[in-house]
């Protein structure tokens, strides 16, 4: 099972993959979490990668179609991948043929003021990507959850001129990929101004008829 995950920046696109990812058993693809694990790795490239992301710009097609087509090309997503981040514009759709025949293009919906407010109080695990903001605090101040590591704000989350400029940037550049699975009658539009267990239960429910045809085919 193939699915793309879109929605503009705080919309919980990475909780909800996370979620499909941990249910379904495909692995979750992030070109963030990509792009910041070779940050994490200090190398020329990563600096590099570092200045695009803060300034609130997108990152060359070129370097994502790399990164995104070696990744997609290992074992573990030959049965199906759940895809967050990319394609974020109409040439890495048309270069990624992985991408061509998803099963599902699901996009959550929230609109610019949710997005800056989410964005402005959110907090980050950098070791297991787990996020938290004012309606989901983590139970000790700092701490994740999940793997007690130090949580963070991601420094091109903090400065409101950025994250506008990030937000313009996604809503121009990814109309004709939505148009594209629009008229493939594949995408599903979920509302995400709602509690993360109510958007999940959403998203399961436009994947539930795709996981069912795609047993029956194994069957
Ligand atoms: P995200 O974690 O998806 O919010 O991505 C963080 C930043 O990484 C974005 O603001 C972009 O600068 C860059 N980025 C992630 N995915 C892509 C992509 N598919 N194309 C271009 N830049 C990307």
């Amino acid at each position: 099972m193939k699915i793309i995950l879109m929605g503009p920046q705080g919309s919980g696109k990475g909780t909800q993959a996370k979620l499909i990812s941990r249910e379904y058993g495909i692995p979750h693809i992030s070109t963030g979490d990509l792009l910041r694990a070779e940050i994490g790795e200090g190398t020329d490239m990563g600096k590099a990668l570092q200045d695009i992301i803060a300034a609130g710009r997108l990152v060359p097609d070129e370097t994502i179609l790399y990164m995104a087509g070696k990744r997609l090309a290992r074992p573990d997503c030959a049965d199906g991948f759940i895809a967050d981040g990319f394609p974020r514009n109409l040439r890495q759709l048309l270069e990624l043929k992985e991408v061509w025949s998803v099963d599902l293009a699901l996009q959550i919906w929230i609109d610019t003021r949710t997005s800056v407010e989410r964005l402005a109080t959110r907090i980050n695990c950098p070791n297991c990507k787990a996020t938290y903001g004012p309606k989901k605090p983590p139970k000790q101040e700092g701490i994740c959850d999940e793997c007690g590591a130090k949580l963070v704000q991601r420094t091109d989350d903090t400065a409101t001129e950025s994250v506008i400029k990030r937000l313009e940037l996604y809503w121009s550049e990814i109309q004709p990929v939505l148009e594209y699975f629009r008229s493939g009658s594949r995408l599903h539009t979920i509302n995400g101004d709602r509690p993360v267990e109510d958007v999940y239960a959403a998203i399961r429910a436009s994947i539930e008829p795709v996981y069912q045809s795609s047993r029956q085919e194994i069957c």
